[in-house]
């Protein structure tokens, strides 16, 4: 089985994106790009019910390389965030106030100093229907300069250098949105400057450790 690790993290992200409600039903889709193959979570399929085996696994171009279930129908965004960034994970959800924004605003501001984990402010790509061509490519260019973008009328994607990175952007985003739709309902929020937004992405370079566990 091609991508087996790949394949064992993808599920256990999926039950994660689950849990931490950054989607619903069987919406949204991940992936983890390894050489010249990327294994991708199937399409329409429960995520409850998703094993390693259950993974696909597509080139760059999105031809299948093993037989199995079908691939997500976004496969044309997965495949042009790899070919047009150094992504190695592409996290696609459908969380609640990203969602809500992508159809009201063109972007999520500063609203908080962790938008630097996204490259800055987050641009909105505009509507495409979900798995055309047409998507990818507003999504590509929506990202230029950032880690993600929040999708018109859909949801929010999200890049890393591995999952666990593509994920996390996943969960600030959706923090960040929802922490800007409640602030708009209180009053006109402060928005940072650039300036202290670079700031704040320089120091999270070497922000975060790993704790040590006892053996
Ligand atoms: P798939 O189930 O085909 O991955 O599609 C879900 C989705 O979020 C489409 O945008
Ligand atoms: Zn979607």
């Amino acid at each position: 089985m091609l991508l087996h690790d790949e394949r064992v993290q993808l599920v256990e992200f999926c039950r994660r994106m689950q849990a931490d409600d950054l989607t619903v039903g069987t919406s949204g889709n991940l992936s983890v790009r390894s050489g010249d193959h990327i294994a991708i979570t199937p399409s329409g399929a429960a995520y409850e019910d998703l094993t390693p085996e259950s993974i696909c696994v597509i080139d760059l171009d999105g031809n299948h390389v093993e037989d199995g279930l079908e691939p997500s129908s976004e496969v044309p965004m997965h495949t042009s965030v790899y070919r047009h960034t150094d992504a190695v994970a592409v996290v696609h959800t459908h969380p609640l106030y990203a969602s809500t924004l992508s159809a009201v605003v063109d972007e999520l501001p500063a609203v908080h100093y962790m938008v630097a984990l996204l490259g800055g402010p987050v641009r909105v790509a505009p509507y495409a229907t979900f798995g055309s061509p047409e998507l990818a490519e507003n999504s590509v260019k929506a990202m230029d300069g950032r880690f993600g973008a929040i999708l018109q009328n859909h949801g929010a994607t999200t890049y890393g250098d591995s999952l666990a990175k593509a994920y996390t952007r996943s969960v600030y985003l959706e923090w960040v949105c929802r922490m800007y739709y409640q602030a708009r309902l209180l009053g006109e929020p402060n928005i940072l400057p650039a300036e202290e937004i670079a700031r704040v992405a320089e120091k999270l370079n070497s922000y975060g450790q790993t704790v040590p566990t006892q053996s």
